[in-house]
């Protein structure tokens, strides 16, 4: 064989060789593999964002409660493996599973959902979900229109199909949620008023996502409106208030500089306005960029 046909041949090889690697794997150890690989999981004690609201995710992979006076909400049961830390952290706040009654989702992908399942089991909580997000939800995460069926996850039954503006309401807090679609079809961001430390309101903001990864914007067929999808999630954050900064990754509010603020005693740690409407102004910048160059790539196609 000369050199560059043996050359391919070993190209050939260690294509075939990736893909039944994929195969292979189980869910849980392709999982394993990408949250190692994005050292997003972590077990980390709880931090206090306000008064009754807790992170109780991982290092980066975001779980919140909010303590309503009737029982807690929480938001986000990250990968499977985050689910008995996020059982812990509640435990290490001082409370019981049963204490949470409702569970919510930025969405429906696997860091933020295959948790999901064992924690509404271990809680007995009922989960409400945008429709669409409630679609992959029930399907352990198949048929996301760019993840195809590669990070499944246990399926969770959603109790609730929330609405575009619907609030929900328990004990003392009422979250309102907002649909801002494209990373997932029904990805859902939320606000809801905070009390801080010294008796002030700020308004929260939990955003889901606006990562782009590299999804096709531009004739999409899984996903024929995604761009004016983005574009209206855009206007939709930009007319929110965020006084007080979150979302579904830590790392998009340097999450490990606030707990070190917050165990320095600074109560208001999490309170960054500005820097909530840097990232959406560059976040909205890098995915303006990216629709332009896929447009212009596909005028030339
Ligand atoms: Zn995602």
């Amino acid at each position: 064989m000369s050199k560059a046909l043996s050359r391919i041949a070993l190209g050939i090889v260690a294509a075939l060789g990736i893909v039944a690697l994929i195969f292979w794997l189980s869910p849980a150890a392709l999982e394993r593999a990408y949250s190692f690989a994005q050292q997003d999981n972590d077990a980390l004690p709880p931090v206090e964002i306000a008064q009754g609201v807790y992170w109780i995710g991982a290092s980066d992979v975001a779980s919140y409660a909010i303590d309503t006076g009737d029982g807690l909400i929480v938001i986000d049961g990250g990968y499977a493996e985050t689910a008995p830390q996020v059982l812990v952290n509640l435990h290490t706040l001082g409370f019981e599973p049963r204490d949470v009654r409702i569970l919510l989702n930025t969405h429906a992908h696997f860091d933020h959902a295959a948790g999901l399942a064992a924690i509404k089991a271990a809680t007995g909580a009922e989960l409400y979900a945008s429709p669409a997000d409630a679609v992959l939800l029930r399907a352990g995460g198949r048929g996301d229109f760019f993840l195809r069926d590669f990070f499944r996850y246990a399926p969770v039954e959603v109790d609730r199909e929330l609405r575009d503006g619907e609030t929900v309401t328990l004990g003392s807090v009422t979250l309102t949620a907002h649909f801002t679609p494209g990373h997932t079809k029904g990805c859902t961001s939320w606000t809801f008023p905070v009390t801080m430390r010294d008796g002030s309101v700020k308004q929260a903001l939990i955003i889901c996502s606006l990562s782009t990864l590299s999804y096709r914007l531009v004739d999409n067929p899984d996903y024929p409106n995604i761009a004016a999808d983005y574009a209206r999630t855009y206007e939709t954050l930009n007319a929110l208030p965020c006084d007080v900064f979150l979302g579904a990754h830590g790392r998009w509010f340097d999450l490990p500089a606030r707990r070190a603020a917050v165990a320095a005693g600074n109560a208001n740690a999490f309170v960054a306005p500005e820097e909530c409407r840097a990232f959406l102004a560059e976040s909205q910048r890098a995915f303006e960029a990216e629709l332009a160059r896929q447009e212009r790539a596909s005028v030339q196609r």
